[in-house]
């Protein structure tokens, strides 16, 4: 990359609010199979991506400029060709001059967070002695990590305070420092910088390293915004929004709101209210159902055991063993089912109930019997079932296991073949 030649000038750092610029090419790269080149110039108005915050959008002679990268002072664009084979060859050459737009929106909303980036670290430096050890910026992450723990209650004076020094309006002064002004000053730094260092001060709040574009005093800033925080790597990480993008953060949220409301027919003041009482009104329901299929299933095997007519043991119990196969139910069923087949037959108990899941299988390849997919439980207290989990393996592939009187599993079958299988088995 050497023969990109001699650093970019950074029209940025003398003019943060300056939207368009000519500049002369001094290298171009093509890369045919993204149709797209990048573009090195004398000059720009392009931020690179740099610093954790991302670059800056615009065009180059009307094409869209989609990544702007730095290495060693060289600035380079990635032009979007939108190619046909081969395009872009006549478009860029070197010693050429081309105009470039940036996009304004976008670079300003940068310029309103990055700056308070500044406001609040310095705030949290002088207050607190922590530094600033990660940022990152782009249009939807904005965090900042501290190198030490914070409260909420901390977090929110610290927030209130950085709206006192936006409204403040302070000036927010750029420079590059000469080696004796950088020796006898105290000023934050992210990283050791060698070379040229830029000055970033905003008056009485905060003195720092920093190549980024920012406005030119606090106000512009608009607010300071905390949206969230959480521990990490032994200090905390801070999300937050400022000015324009605050509020677009505050309208997509409103609009949530809102929406909620619409849809619960409530006041947005007792949408939380209103969803506590959903949830305990759905776990009530839930309860309910799993009662009412509990009598369902009751009901069913006092019916069927009154009307077998087979003996009876000492304790009442039909000496025999029965299967029974469900409705689609709440899983706890199958215990529940068991548990009530086991208090009226002595012999192996076998339940099995619909999987929910999509049925499996075609009718290609199960010709047109239809396939489905059932949970079941097989029980004799003091039997022994195995040969049930072992014809249910063989014959149609059953997944499961469990002690010799006690097996579980699922088995994806079709339906009328496994209960002639396990009819025979009863009987
Ligand atoms: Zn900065």
């Amino acid at each position: 990359m050497d023969e990109l030649g001699e650093k970019t000038k950074k029209l940025y750092d003398d003019n943060a609010y300056a939207t368009a610029f000519d500049a002369v090419i001094t290298a171009v790269e093509k890369d045919r199979d993204e149709g797209c080149a990048w573009l090195t110039l004398d000059g720009t108005l392009f931020f690179p991506e740099e610093g954790g915050q991302s670059p800056d959008r615009g065009t180059i002679n009307g094409l869209a400029v989609t990544d702007v990268q730095i290495k060693n002072d060289v600035i380079r664009h990635k032009v979007d060709m939108g190619c046909e084979p081969g395009g872009g060859e006549a478009v860029f050459s070197v010693g050429a001059t081309v105009h470039g737009v940036i996009d304004w929106e976008y670079r300003y909303r940068n310029m309103q967070m990055h700056t308070g980036e500044h406001i609040f670290s310095g705030l949290v430096h002088s207050i607190f002695g922590y530094d600033n050890v990660g940022f990152h910026l782009s249009d939807r992450t904005a965090t900042m990590d501290y190198n030490g723990k914070l409260t909420e209650q901390q977090l929110h004076e610290l927030e209130e305070r950085a709206n006192r020094v936006i409204t403040d309006n302070r000036e927010v002064n750029t420079w590059y420092a000469s080696e004796e002004e950088l020796a006898r000053m105290s000023y934050r730094s992210k990283k050791a910088i060698d070379g040229a260092v830029r000055l970033v001060e905003v008056d009485g709040v905060d003195l720092c390293a920093c190549c980024a574009p920012h406005v030119r005093a606090t106000g512009e800033v608009g607010c300071f915004k905390l949206i969230g925080w959480e521990n990490y790597k032994g200090g905390v990480r801070v999300s937050y929004r400022c000015g324009f993008r605050a509020m677009e953060d505050y309208g997509e949220r409103l609009a949530l709101l809102t929406k909620l409301s619409q849809v619960l027919s409530v006041k947005t003041e007792d949408l939380c209210a209103t969803v506590e009482k959903l949830q305990e009104e759905r776990k009530r329901l839930a309860y309910e159902l799993v009662a009412k299929d509990r009598a369902i299933v009751r009901t069913r095997i006092a019916e069927l055991a009154a009307a077998d007519g087979r003996a009876r043991t000492e304790d009442g119990r039909i000496n025999a063993s029965c299967v029974l196969f469900l409705e689609p139910a709440e899983a706890s069923i199958l215990r529940y089912a068991v548990d009530e087949l086991k208090a009226r037959y002595a012999g192996v108990c076998c339940a099995l109930l619909p999987a929910g899941g999509a049925a499996q299988g075609t009718a290609e390849d199960s010709g047109v019997a239809e396939v489905s997919t059932l949970r079941y439980l097989i029980e004799q207290d003091s039997g022994d079932v195995s040969v049930w989990q072992q014809m249910l393996r063989e014959r149609f592939g059953a997944k499961g296991g469990g002690p010799k009187n006690s097996v579980q599993g699922s088995v994806t079958a079709e339906e009328q073949a496994l209960k002639e299988a396990l009819a025979a088995l009863a009987d």
